[in-house]
């Protein structure tokens, strides 16, 4: 048995050559080939035989990490819409995973999985909107009545393989009833909550962060303007730190109105980094100031952050905070999740949600996008032949 298995274990679907591997989960950031077979990573590993592969390419200007994973994105286009197409928004941006993250609540939750989860090529999971219609109604979103915690649970349990987690978002009223609701849902499901907050005089950042969230929920939109985290002298509140300790987990968000240079910045500078980076991308900042989440790293990049540690903060630590950790990675017999992307070099513009504009040196692009081990975005044909090859019939 072993050595048939050996002999077949060379007959590839597709070699990825000479790359640079950058896979945080298997602490591997080093010059190697990626061989994929039956829609999963079959080796890893320096000068892998192409005898046999089915089709080999030569990925040595580039890097080869994890499929990106997203974990907040609106991909339900409900009505006024507000998602965006999946395939088309996250595979540009070397993303294979997304979460939606609260777009449908328990009322409208099967038409979502209906209509977009069953049908993409992304792999598209969710947070259940602690909202009944999620944000279809968006008059729902400030009435305690629509925020039921059972329903939202019980949805999330039948659904469990694809919902990762509850999501409250944008309730203006006072107090605490949004946050509380969501965490009772969190709490019937077993599952974190995701929280975009708005902090009022009764209810404050700092006690939403070390009383409200439990370890493992997530706080999106940490660099908004709307949230305190540096003081008047731009020092990074305490509570902050103390979060950390306490193990919530703090997202970027980027969003339509939650990335700011004027607060990333000297967050940055000292040291507080998101978590995770995520885009939030919607119909309202996929053409500026978010486009993908390749390009929100591209500014993280550019902004001194290293290369293989914005990896893991896309690609591994996501996973761990949707309870995923077999994703993200490039572990053999992992499905095949894959991204090859360029870093250029040259004068490149990046926009935030304040209009400001940082010029930066550096630029990612993604060349191609594997899911499953079916190539997905390949825009610059790299897994094509050359026409001329082909012969005279079609
Ligand atoms: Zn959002």
């Amino acid at each position: 048995m072993e050595s048939t298995s050996a002999a077949v274990s060379d007959r590839y679907d597709l070699v990825l050559q000479g790359g640079h591997v950058i896979d945080p989960a298997n602490h591997r950031d080093e010059p190697a080939d990626v061989a994929i077979a039956n829609g999963r990573i079959a080796r890893v590993g320096r000068g892998i035989s192409t005898s046999r592969a089915a089709r080999v390419v030569d990925v040595s200007d580039c890097y080869v990490v994890p499929g990106l994973i997203d974990i907040h994105v609106h991909y339900f286009a409900t009505c006024p819409r507000l998602g965006v197409s999946p395939d088309d928004h996250a595979f540009p941006g070397a993303v294979t995973t997304a979460v939606d993250t609260g777009t449908a609540g328990w009322r409208n939750f099967e038409r979502f999985r209906r209509e977009v989860i069953d049908r993409v090529k992304c792999r598209v999971l969710a947070y259940v909107n602690i909202v009944s219609t999620g944000m279809e109604i968006p008059a729902n979103e400030q009435d305690p009545w629509q925020m039921e915690p059972a329903p939202a649970a019980e949805m999330a349990r039948r659904h469990a393989d694809v919902v990762v987690g509850i999501k409250t978002a944008h309730y203006m009223q006072p107090g605490w009833t949004a946050v509380d609701r969501a965490i009772a849902a969190g709490e019937m499901a077993g599952l974190p909550v995701m929280f975009d907050f708005a902090p009022r005089p009764e209810r404050s950042y700092a006690d939403l962060l070390l009383k409200k969230m439990r370890p493992g929920d997530i706080h999106t939109h940490v660099y908004a303007r709307h949230i305190p985290s540096i003081d008047e002298n731009g020092k990074v509140y305490d509570y902050i730190w103390e979060a950390r300790r306490r193990g919530v987990i703090l997202d970027l968000g980027h969003g339509a109105g939650s990335f700011w240079y004027r607060l990333a910045v000297p967050c940055i500078e000292q040291g507080y980094l998101p978590d995770t980076i995520s885009t939030d991308q919607h119909t309202g900042n996929v053409n500026g100031p978010v486009f993908t989440l390749l390009h929100t790293v591209s500014k993280m990049l550019n902004l001194g952050i290293p290369l293989a540690d914005l990896i893991y903060r896309s690609t591994v630590a996501p996973a761990r905070a949707i309870g995923r950790p077999e994703l993200g990675t490039l572990s053999e017999g992992a499905e095949a999740d894959v991204a090859v992307i360029r870093l250029q070099h040259g004068r490149f513009g990046y926009w935030d949600c304040g209009r400001g504009k940082m010029i930066g040196h550096q630029k990612l692009e993604c060349v191609l996008t594997i899911r499953a081990g079916q190539v997905v975005y390949d825009p610059h044909g790299l897994t094509m032949d050359d026409w001329r090859s082909l012969g005279p019939n079609y």
